[in-house]
């Protein structure tokens, strides 16, 4: 069926429903290229602003889906991925990924580059050197069926709606509307040939969702997509009122799950391990993907599972076997050279982070894009030194700026010094896992 492009954008723009006929003629030709950019972007500001409802949302996810191919494996093992909505530091899928396949249970892992202000793992894993993420599908297939485990980006083949619409969200301001993320995350999900989805649904102020309550909405939305599709599938809402772990940052991020693949911690000045938190929800989102993967009765048990794989050193295996497949030469990581100090001046305690803030001094230090066409600086990025109710001396040290490029630093500095509360009294306590979805 033809329409008229402008006519679907009045449409959406009146806030009227899309049939599916409509939706499909709008993203197989923005597809094809024979829909340009301009037109989808203001198609996405109307949806952004006027929404859609909860049919015209699963159409979106059903036309994204086929614009490419679904992934079949020859073998019959169950297979789990892990869906993030996006953080700031949330490096969890370089390790949970390794645990989880280490444990036995098949990883296809289709993902996202950084989006807004929040970064991607495929960035974060193109900075090992030689890291190859444009593998074809016949390659991720053998991969995932011979050693358990591969991480792609959506390609021509897979979800090249996604691919394109993705890019052009992150540049468009685009970002949080629930049934654009749903559709995003869905469709790549459901290419991947899963049985199974664990979703870290963030909120907080570095989430796209700050709203627990809205962050609830879009994890419900997420399952019910899923779960139509015949999907088992777990969500669990984290925190994102701070970022996650001692980095952000594309390489600074990898060294940190190298390190807690390695067993090692970092204790911090307020005495604690500043890795824990990444650590904790990893092993999470393991033990959950790893009970979807059958290989336990429920999440204890594979948490337990997953605790002893990281601790025995599997994972980190695991990991350096992901490397060889994907050509990259992790002992090589580059890691950033300059630095500057972004120091409290007053006394008192941490209280609170506007953490979408912290991403996008990200960006402004180019851990992340501005315009579609930027290149990644690998090395940039940002030390945490304080967690949220921490105490805080005056002089002392909040964020650590690093790359290797210091004219971009007094920018970054700037933003990151409106972007921490400091107070008398403590804060509220930020619990890790505020919900779990079963
Ligand atoms: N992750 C995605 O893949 N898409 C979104 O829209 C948000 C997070």
């Amino acid at each position: 069926m033809t329409f008229l492009p402008a006519e679907i954008i009045k449409k959406k723009r009146m806030a009227l429903e899309l049939s599916e006929p409509e939706i499909k003629f709008f993203i197989d030709g923005y597809t094809s290229g024979q829909i340009p950019d301009y037109q989808m972007s203001a198609l996405l500001m109307a949806i952004f602003f006027q929404g859609m409802s909860s049919s015209e949302t699963f159409a979106l996810t059903k036309c994204m889906l086929n614009s490419g191919v679904v992934v079949k494996f020859p073998s019959h093992s169950l297979r789990v991925d892990k869906h993030s909505t996006g953080g700031v530091g949330d490096k969890t899928s370089l390790i949970l990924g390794p645990i989880v396949a280490a444990a036995g249970v098949p990883v296809p892992m289709i993902s996202g580059r950084g989006l807004g202000h929040t970064g991607g793992t495929l960035d974060k894993l193109e900075s090992i050197p030689g890291f190859n993420v444009r593998l074809s599908l016949t390659d991720f297939i053998k991969h995932v069926e011979e050693s358990k485990i591969c991480f792609i980006g959506q390609t021509q083949e897979i979800c090249p709606a996604d691919k394109k619409i993705y890019a052009l969200r992150d540049v468009t301001a685009t970002v949080e509307s629930l049934p654009l993320i749903c559709a995003s995350i869905m469709s790549k999900k459901l290419a991947e040939g899963i049985d199974g989805l664990v979703l870290d649904v963030k909120f907080g102020s570095g989430a796209f969702m700050k709203d627990p309550k809205k962050s609830e909405e879009l994890a419900l939305a997420l399952k019910k997509i899923a779960e139509s599709y015949g999907k088992k599938c777990v969500a669990l809402l984290t925190n994102m009122n701070q970022p996650l772990g001692r980095y952000s940052g594309n390489s600074l991020e990898v060294y940190e799950c190298l390190e807690i693949m390695k067993g090692s911690s970092f204790v911090g000045p307020d005495g604690y391990d500043l890795y824990a938190d990444t650590r904790e929800l990893s092993l999470w989102l393991s033990a959950h993907m790893i009970t979807l993967g059958g290989r336990a009765s429920n999440a204890e048990e594979g948490y337990q599972i997953a605790k002893q794989v990281l601790a025995s050193g599997k994972a980190l295996e695991m990991f350096y076997k992901l490397c060889e497949i994907h050509g990259g030469n992790v002992h090589a990581l580059p890691m950033p050279k300059q630095f500057k100090e972004v120091k409290s001046s007053s006394e008192g305690y941490l209280s609170d982070l506007e953490t979408e803030k912290i991403g996008i001094a990200g960006i402004l230090l180019r851990a992340g894009r501005m315009t579609t066409a930027d290149q990644i600086h690998p090395t940039s990025g940002i030390e945490f030194h304080k967690k949220i109710g921490d105490s805080v001396l005056a002089g002392e040290k909040i964020f650590t700026i690093w790359g290797d490029e210091p004219e971009l630093f007094s920018k970054a500095d700037e933003i990151l010094k409106s972007s921490f509360k400091i107070s008398l009294q403590k804060g509220p306590a930020q619990d890790l896992i505020l919900k779990t979805l079963l």
